[in-house]
């Protein structure tokens, strides 16, 4: 892939002006004209791109070196425009998009043929949509006045940005340009509902918990690929890897006394260990480079900080990562997820207790 000048572009966050800033108007240009632009949303940094142009789809997957069979979600700028990419919109999906649009939710549709690029789809007959719950991403889709295909704007299989920093040092000369709107909120992906079939099934865990989804629309399933790793997953991305920093990564099920003791072991064998703990633990442990990541009382703390300290790890030379594990409930479930992939499903476990 050939280098280009990657502009950025520094904007803040209020509401009232931003339609007005030239750097949104030269963001949503550039999306006219096909190019790709990497833009903050509530979740994590978006690598926003034409959703009706194979070209444009072509340069995301390309910057991106992400797999051609991983569909891309579609940004929209309001919940109308949905209509504009879908097709037999359920009533489930339209209580799904009043009670969480704006917001970290996509939602799986039957889509409009012959209108998006194949390439966004990969091909199938269903699209991703969702309207993120950013002042930034909303002011420039809706200047471009168009779909627009963004994922996470990371090299993939590299940790989600969650700062215009994280996305430039993984795709700087590679893309057209960078909306600097500051760190992002949530700090994991949306949650992907799969609306084609009777009842709701959460493919990808999230934003937005299953707990809330049930209290809106009432019986949800979970896709089976995502407790059993023998089973096909229905959402094409969650098969792969994702998420790894470099250092190998093993979730550690047990006491802190327990964990201290693998450290120490690891360390006697002249290895470097990283150990990603929570505020509440930081000061108990001794290792190479001891990470918090949040706060056990508020697991939203942990969600936000993730992908940060597992891209800080990578600033350090530690040889293997050591991860405390979370309770699955609420966003918790989002977060294991994801440090299972980080792992790639690696667990030590405190047997004899
Ligand atoms: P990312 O954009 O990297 O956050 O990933 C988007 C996620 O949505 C991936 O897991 C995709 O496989 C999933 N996805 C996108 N479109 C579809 C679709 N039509 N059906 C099922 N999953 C999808
Ligand atoms: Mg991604």
């Amino acid at each position: 892939m050939s280098e280009m000048q990657t502009k950025y572009w520094h904007v803040d966050n209020r509401v009232d002006v931003l339609k007005t800033y030239p750097q949104v108007k030269e963001a949503a240009d550039l999306l006219k004209k096909n190019e790709v632009v990497a833009f903050p949303t509530e979740t994590v940094y978006g690598l926003g791109g034409n959703a009706l142009s194979d070209e444009a789809a072509a340069k995301i997957f390309a910057a991106k070196g992400r797999p051609a069979d991983n569909p891309l979600i579609i940004h929209l700028a309001s919940k109308q425009q949905a209509a504009d990419v879908a097709v037999n919109i359920s009533e489930t999906a339209e209580k799904l998009m009043q009670a969480f649009w704006p917001g970290p939710l996509t939602i799986i549709l039957a889509k409009q043929p012959n209108k998006l690029s194949d390439i966004v789809t990969a091909g199938l007959e269903t699209v991703a949509v969702r309207m993120p719950d950013h002042p930034v991403a909303l002011a420039v889709i809706q200047a471009a006045g168009l779909p627009i295909a963004a994922p996470s704007a990371n090299r993939s299989g590299k940790p989600s940005p969650t700062s215009a920093k994280h996305v430039q040092d993984d795709l700087d000369g590679r893309i057209a340009g960078i909306v600097d709107g500051g760190e992002t909120g949530v700090g994991v992906e949306s949650t992907v509902v799969d609306c084609t079939g009777e009842i709701p099934v959460i493919l990808r865990p999230g934003g937005i918990t299953k707990e809330e989804i049930e209290a809106a629309v009432g019986e949800t399933a979970i896709d089976a690929a995502l407790t059993d790793t023998q089973k096909q997953p229905k959402s094409p991305g969650m098969k792969y890897t994702h998420y790894a920093p470099d250092a190998p990564v093993y979730l550690m099920e047990g006491s802190k006394e327990w964990i201290q003791s693998q450290v120490n072991r690891e360390r006697q064998q002249g290895k470097k260990v990283g150990l990603l703990t929570t505020e509440e633990n930081l000061s108990f442990y001794e290792a190479d480079v001891i990470l918090p990541c949040g706060s056990r009382k508020d697991l939203k703390t942990v969600a936000h900080s993730l992908y940060d300290v597992l891209r800080a790890f990578n600033e350090t030379d530690v040889d293997i990562i050591y991860s405390e594990t979370f309770s699955t409930e609420g966003v918790g479930l989002a977060i294991m997820n994801r440090l299972e992939k980080a792992a790639g499903h690696r667990w030590i476990r405190e047997t004899s207790k």
